[in-house]
């Protein structure tokens, strides 16, 4: 069934890429270097160049790049760790497995971002109550978007504590014309299959200003190791990427910008059939989306289930991207103090992901708005 929409279609993006994605994967096989080849120092290279960022260190996940940065940054016991209670698990983990405590804030209704004044409040009370140390702030860039950055640096520059950007689903995207990659301290990004970049398997990479943090990402993604091999100065992990990897990512780079604009072509036309009749996704001012997510908001829970029931009718797909807050997750409830995260809890309900891919098609698109509307 060749009009069959996919909610990511990676067998038509293959056939695009097929000729160099080939010979970037033959050139691994001829040299058999599988584990830091040079495709490995290729990437970083042109990931740097890309976001304008003075160092790119590639590590084996966006979730390793995430607890590399936190490592190097020596967060574990006794600090709080902010970020925001409507993201992917990843986040809220990190911190967790560090032995830090993450602190959930809420988000705003519209763009799904990290609300800043909620953020300040959750900062005073914890230094109100006095026993964690108030250490970092992850910002998430959601669903293709920009967190607030101006305003999450003054809240981390007031209380000198690190800032994280976590852009597993948001490289490409900008904010006031400039690639994401230099709004915070260090940049985490992640290739998972499904992320805007996408690899073949899983790999992620850290984008960082600072020459000694990224000398420190590269020690640790290889168990701390020092100028020579065998000399262990810190303890590190196994987080390289692998060059096959990197080989997929490099025939992928150069067809991203162009993928870029093809979903920005659909969540335009989703747009113009949709506004109005259900809540479209606000943007971030000034700024350019990577769509990993094109999330729109029915009235309630009801009107979701009447909606995805009739795509479904359809064979057309759709998702939800984050059914359950991560302050109500069992793993993650009890480490929070019970504040309510209004937003975030109604979002959990009444918010849904509709198909958005380079490949679809507009008439696909409008087929999908079609079905939505029907059901509203
Ligand atoms: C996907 C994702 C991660 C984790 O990336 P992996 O490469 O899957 O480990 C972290 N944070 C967010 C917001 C993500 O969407």
């Amino acid at each position: 069934m060749t009009d069959a929409v996919a909610f990511l279609d990676l067998h038509a993006q293959q056939r695009r890429i097929e000729p160099a994605l080939r010979a970037r994967l033959e050139a691994v096989l001829a040299h058999c270097q599988f584990v830091l080849g040079p495709e490995v120092r290729e990437l970083e290279q042109r990931l740097a160049e890309y976001a304008g960022a003075a160092h790119c260190v590639t590590v084996s996940s966006g979730t390793d790049a995430l607890q590399i940065a936190m490592m190097a940054e020596g967060i574990g016991r006794g600090h709080a760790v902010f970020l925001p209670a409507f993201t992917y698990t990843a986040t809220a983990e990190v911190p967790l497995v560090l032995g830090a405590t993450p602190v959930f804030v809420d988000v705003d209704p519209h763009t799904f971002q990290i609300d800043p004044e909620d953020l300040r409040s959750r900062i005073a009370s914890v230094e109100a109550e006095g026993v964690l140390k108030p250490r970092a702030i992850i910002g998430v860039d959601l669903f293709g978007q920009p967190a607030p950055w101006p305003e999450l640096r003054d809240a981390a520059a007031a209380k000198a504590l690190f800032l994280l950007d976590d852009c597993a689903q948001s490289f490409g995207a900008s904010l006031a014309g400039r690639k994401l990659g230099r709004e915070a301290d260090a940049t985490a990004i992640s290739f998972f299959p499904s992320k805007p970049l996408g690899g073949y398997g899983d790999g992620g990479a850290l984008l960082t200003q600072s020459g000694e943090r990224a000398a420190l990402y590269r020690s640790l993604r290889t168990h701390g190791e020092g100028t020579t091999r065998y000399e262990v100065l810190r303890t590190g992990m196994n987080g390289r990427l692998d060059t096959l990897q990197a080989a997929v990512l490099l025939a992928k780079l150069e067809v991203f910008d162009d993928e870029l604009s093809r979903r920005d072509r659909i969540a335009a036309v989703y747009d113009q059939a949709l506004a109005g009749r259900v809540g479209v996704p606000r943007r971030v001012p000034d700024s350019a989306s990577a769509w990993a997510i094109y999330a729109i908001l029915l009235p309630d829970e009801g009107a979701r289930d009447r909606v995805q029931a009739r795509l479904r009718c359809e064979h057309l797909p759709s998702a939800v991207y984050y059914p359950r807050p991560l302050h109500h997750q069992p793993a993650y409830a009890p480490h929070h103090r019970g504040n309510p995260l209004p937003v975030s809890e109604d979002l959990a309900t009444r918010i849904l992901a509709l198909p958005i891919h380079p490949d679809l098609t507009e008439a696909q698109a409008l087929r999908v708005a079609q079905a939505v509307l029907q059901a509203t």
